[in-house]
């Protein structure tokens, strides 16, 4: 059923290069108790503010409007959005708002055994787990953590729900470092009913070290892959970050989201908001949308309303990380989400 805000506001959301937004990804906080090195340095981040921080009913309410608008996918990221206190419950009630078809979780993994079931009830249909080796001591050098057996058993438990697929498993592709990881994650994906996929490393980190050398393209792994397997290319379904392999003897799928070698700008249908109540209408946008403020101040849902279609009307064409002058945002993906 459609609320008093979709009537009037029923004009989707759209940019002014004719696409329409309708996939939102929320942080629902910036930190992690992970630091992995693609991301954080390893002494963490500048924590925000609590003060600062959305409160559930806040982003309940920003999500409200954004559905008004046409939103219909949401995606709950963090940093580590399992590490916010209570996060089953909010996921609760971003479920429960109408409009919103599909919800799903980007996650390092570490509490998900603890919350499989919880998440489950609260009506997550989709989790993504970020793992970047599956070598324990491997895995240790990249999060800076012994984590690795916990987050396989947590993988398990959510995959253990059958409402709940697919179950996609990300790892980070960055040269000198995913070579020995390719044939590994190939074996697991050929072996498990995980959608496997490689993504490229993208200057959004902590320490500022991404350098254009330091990826590792999809082209690239997709030719160490197809030295040892056959793989058919799968249709791309439209707004899709990932380009998607089926093995060709049937076992399975393999994806790579190439940001940096293969922009997918041109269909983007993404909007992030923070977990300090700001609309960021590209990964990579310098310029951001204050929420909170206008929210905190007495604003109504058309006002807000007004002020995301304002917002989104001047999305980015594309990232421009390939370009001479290309600047990293201020903000940097642990406080961005993926
Ligand atoms: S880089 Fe920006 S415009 Fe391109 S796909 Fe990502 S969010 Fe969309």
């Amino acid at each position: 059923m459609r609320s008093s805000l979709q009537e009037t506001a029923a004009e989707p959301l759209r940019d002014a290069h004719g696409r329409s937004i309708t996939d939102l990804r929320v942080s629902v906080t910036d930190r992690c108790n992970f630091r992995c090195q693609y991301c954080m340095p390893a002494e963490g981040m500048e924590w925000l503010e609590r003060s600062a921080i959305l409160s559930f009913e806040e982003i309940e309410r920003l999500v409200g409007v954004m559905s008004g608008l046409g939103v219909d996918s949401l995606r709950l990221t963090g940093g580590e959005p399992l590490a916010r206190r209570e996060f089953p419950r909010l996921a609760s009630m971003l479920a429960k708002v109408p409009g919103i078809d599909d919800l799903s979780v980007t996650t390092n993994g570490w509490f998900l055994e603890r919350d499989a079931r919880a998440l489950v009830d609260a009506g997550v249909n989709r989790v993504n787990v970020s793992i970047d080796s599956l070598a324990r001591d491997r895995f240790f050098q990249i999060t800076r953590r012994d984590a690795l057996p916990k987050v396989l058993r947590g993988l398990e438990a959510i995959a253990a729900f059958p409402q709940v697929r697919p179950v996609k498993v990300n790892a980070i592709a960055m040269r000198d470092y995913t070579e020995q990881e390719v044939l590994r994650f190939c074996d697991f994906a050929r072996s498990t009913d995980y959608q496997v996929r490689f993504i490229e490393f993208m200057p959004l980190d902590g320490d500022r070290n991404w350098e254009p050398d330091s990826v590792l393209t999809g082209a690239e792994i997709r030719a160490l892959i197809e030295a040892r397997f056959a793989l058919e290319a799968v249709a791309r379904e439209p707004h899709a970050t990932a380009r998607v392999y089926r093995f060709a003897d049937g076992a399975g799928e393999i994806g790579f989201i190439n940001p940096v070698s293969e922009p997918f700008c041109a269909d983007c249908n993404r909007i992030r908001l923070t977990a300090d109540g700001r609309l960021r209408t590209c990964l990579f946008s310098i310029h951001e949308t204050d929420l909170r403020g206008p929210m905190r101040a007495g604003a109504s849902d058309g006002e807000l309303a007004e002020v995301i279609r304002d917002a989104v009307w001047r999305k980015e064409l594309k990232h421009r990380v390939n370009e001479p002058g290309f600047r990293a945002p201020p903000r940097t993906m642990s406080a961005i989400g993926g």
